[in-house]
């Protein structure tokens, strides 16, 4: 933002108007040929209103630098999944499942345990993007058949990972919401081909990306034609292994009160152990996290992939209790 003072401005009132509405200076002052000032104001830390500024005594003008992602500013805190909404104030909404789908039985009995706890959108990778080639890959599309039907059985939507554009079809097909995973935040052929489909879209951000980085590739989705998109924070590149990655709470604050975006915090994969999944989850939603992504199972210790950050149904029950009566 660039705010330009006029020639006889008392520029330290101005300064300080500003700093009271949260803008603070960064660039040195320039001294115009006719006389004016300008400041450019690169920190913020909050989001004003232009026309607000121009009522300070002093300012001459105010220039508001085009954003490079117009749909997602224009998108509004709420997406709606046929119903559902992500983002409504006070009502987070929860989705829950096993890292990867691994039998019919296994997602029914845990869909009809996690539905009666509350959640509204049930998890589960069939196409799994794992880092090594002889990990177990997903079960494809009979664990997508497998997923509908127990999400339907038991009300919930569904919300999985598109790995590759292949797949996208036969992914919108089964999903609600379709998950773009962390390694695919930057495949922007992949951004495109689920676009297309017009589904709703859960962006999960790449491990080192940047926020403006991320709101681009949402934007992305938005441009070739996603119903809408909410983002997830899954913890970020960090250089202590004491937690498999870092949770962002920073850009998720950001995210919610000064860019007004849905935001999903996925803890399981930020923490990579169980023990802290709970602490960080009462985190993000003290943050404003619209919702919470967290991976359950039934039996983690014999879990194909992810099972040490898993909870137990039970243990999420109990976490989702916690935060009844407890607006976000
Ligand atoms: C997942 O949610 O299943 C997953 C693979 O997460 P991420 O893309 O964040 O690693
Ligand atoms: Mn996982």
């Amino acid at each position: 933002m660039i705010v330009s003072l006029k020639p006889q401005a008392d520029v330290a009132r101005v300064k300080r108007e500003l700093a009271t509405r949260g803008l603070w200076i960064e660039a040195a002052e320039e001294r115009l040929r006719d006389g004016r000032v300008t400041y450019v104001i690169g920190t913020y830390s909050a989001a004003v209103d232009a026309r607000e500024l121009l009522g300070i005594e002093g300012v001459d003008d105010v220039s508001v630098p085009t954003s490079g992602h117009p749909r997602v500013d224009r998108q509004g805190p709420v997406v709606d999944v046929d119903g559902v909404a992500i983002g409504a104030p006070g009502a987070p909404v929860f989705l829950c499942g096993p890292c990867a789908v691994e039998s019919e039985a296994q997602i029914t009995s845990l869909a009809t345990r996690l539905s009666a706890s509350g959640v509204q959108f049930l998890r589960g990778g069939a196409f799994k993007p794992r880092t090594s080639p002889y990990s177990f890959q997903g079960y494809g599309e009979a664990a997508l058949r497998w997923m509908r039907r127990a999400a339907e059985r038991t009300g919930m939507k569904v919300v999985t990972e598109a790995l590759s554009e292949a797949e996208v079809p036969i992914v919108a097909e089964y999903a609600d919401l379709v998950q773009v995973g962390s390694r695919n935040m930057q495949n922007y052929a992949l951004l495109k081909a689920i676009g297309h489909t017009g589904r709703p879209v859960l962006l999960k951000r790449a491990m080192s990306a940047t926020v403006e980085e991320w709101l681009l590739a949402a934007e992305y989705l938005l441009v070739y034609g996603a119903r809408g998109v909410v983002l997830c924070e899954r913890g970020i590149r960090g250089w202590d292994a004491g937690t498999r990655n870092l949770l962002d709470l920073g850009a998720v604050a950001l995210l919610a009160h000064v860019h007004h975006v849905p935001i999903i915090v996925d803890p399981s994969h930020a923490a990579g152990r169980r023990d802290l999944v709970a602490p960080l989850a009462r985190a993000a939603l003290g943050a404003g996290a619209a919702g919470l992504l967290i991976e359950t199972h039934d039996e983690p210790g014999a879990a194909l992939s992810d099972g040490p950050q898993a909870l137990l149904p039970d243990e999420l029950g109990a976490l989702l209790q916690s935060f009844s009566g407890m607006s976000s």
